[in-house]
């Protein structure tokens, strides 16, 4: 029923705004296959408006870009028959309109959105199937797995630690010029050896040295890794210098200003641009959200966010437990599994900026978090019979 209703939702809201300017173009078309959905990337090399449709017998789904035009080297055919998604027609339909045809296999939902720096109109398709992750990839199409099977925490194996920033994006530079991309790669680092030395942990990197990794190739390592919880790593910052303090983020919609704030200065762009995507992308981030296993995440969220102010605490003095949040950050989205995004300090404080110079403030704020997320995995074990989806309410 609640599903019915959002798509219905969405296809009444099918009129996209975005700022659309003439001579936009369409560069580029790729797909990814995950477990539960397949995601379509068109890269755009400006903002568009567009519409989107849906038709049956046979299924297929419609997008019209307005004011667009199409690049030369885009091919009127994508053949992709992953199970989900059998090909991607495009073409100019009119002088002004370049026109999506998806065809498909097993729809059950789908959520486009626009996304910036690049441009990009992104869509996922949901099979709506069980996740079936041993047999996807190898037998290229979806089964769905046997409804009996009871669902129980299966444990937490693989862990995606994410530094934040990178190469040519330093992230937030601290009043003595430190620079956050350093910090999150060290504290990262420290991370990484503690969840496995210690918590036996299998662990995987989105960047290992100072190198760009764009935010949604981070979230792509995860999925394809099948990692169980994914973790990034990022340094605040704020204009106001006496702004100081820990905080944990995870995926969802908010109009809370200052945490948008936060979310727009980790996505690269401006408040203005950060309100429009929001406001364009409501519902679709909510229930976005709610297929990132946003409960857990939320759990998660809060065991590593205690365990950071409770462990700093010990140690340094005026430590700020700023709490847990949630806003809109692109490198959370699509995210197949709980995670998180952690703010472990201010390096606009002058205060914070200078502990975070030091290896033993790193090395502390590592261990909280490692704490942190060992207490996660054990409290899940506690859960009987434990459900995300049905905590996540479908
Ligand atoms: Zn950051």
């Amino acid at each position: 029923m609640r599903k019915a209703l959002i798509l219905t939702f969405l296809i009444a809201f099918s009129i996209c705004y975005s700022e659309a300017s003439k001579h936009t173009a369409v560069q580029g078309i790729r797909y990814s296959t995950y477990d539960s959905y397949t995601r379509v990337v068109v890269d755009i090399n400006g903002s568009v408006e567009y519409t989107q449709n849906r038709i049956s017998n046979p299924d297929r789904l419609f997008f019209d870009l307005k004011n667009c035009s199409l690049s030369s080297s885009i091919k009127p055919r994508l053949v992709i028959e992953d199970g989900l998604l059998k090909s991607i027609r495009i073409a100019q339909n009119t002088p002004d309109n370049v026109r999506l045809v998806f065809d498909v296999n097993k729809l059950n939902k789908y959520y486009s959105f626009m996304l910036e720096e690049p441009n990009r109109l992104v869509i996922d398709i949901y099979s709506g199937e069980q996740k079936h992750p041993s047999k996807v990839k190898s037998e290229g199409s979806r089964k769905k797995s046997p409804i009996s099977t009871p669902k129980r925490f299966k444990g937490v194996r693989t862990v995606v630690i994410d530094p934040g920033h990178g190469g040519k994006d330093p992230g937030a530079i601290g009043p003595g010029g430190l620079k956050e991309k350093d910090v999150t790669l060290q504290v990262s680092r420290k991370l990484g050896k503690l969840l496995e030395k210690k918590h036996n942990l299998k662990v995987v990197y989105t960047r290992k040295k100072d190198k760009f990794v764009s935010l949604n190739g981070r979230t792509h390592i995860a999925n394809s890794k099948k990692a169980d919880l994914f973790i990034s790593v990022h340094v605040n910052a704020s204009r106001k210098s006496s702004a100081k303090g820990i905080e944990t983020y995870f995926l969802n919609w908010t109009n809370n200003k200052e945490d948008m704030r936060v979310a727009a200065r980790e996505n690269k762009i401006s408040f203005k641009k950060m309100k429009k995507v929001q406001d364009s992308t409501q519902y679709i981030l909510q229930e976005l959200a709610r297929k990132n296993k946003n409960e857990e995440s939320m759990r998660l969220a809060h065991t590593v966010q205690n365990s950071m102010v409770r462990t700093m605490k010990k140690k340094y003095s005026r430590i700020d437990d700023l709490g847990v949040k949630f806003a809109m950050f692109y490198v959370l989205v699509g995210a197949e599994m709980p995670s998180i995004l952690v703010e472990v300090s201010f390096i606009s404080n002058k205060i914070e900026e200078k502990r975070l110079k030091t290896d033993e403030y790193k090395s502390k704020l590592a261990e909280a978090i490692a704490k942190g997320i060992n207490a996660y995995i054990t409290e899940s074990t506690l859960i009987v019979n434990y459900d995300p989806q049905a905590i996540a309410g479908g």
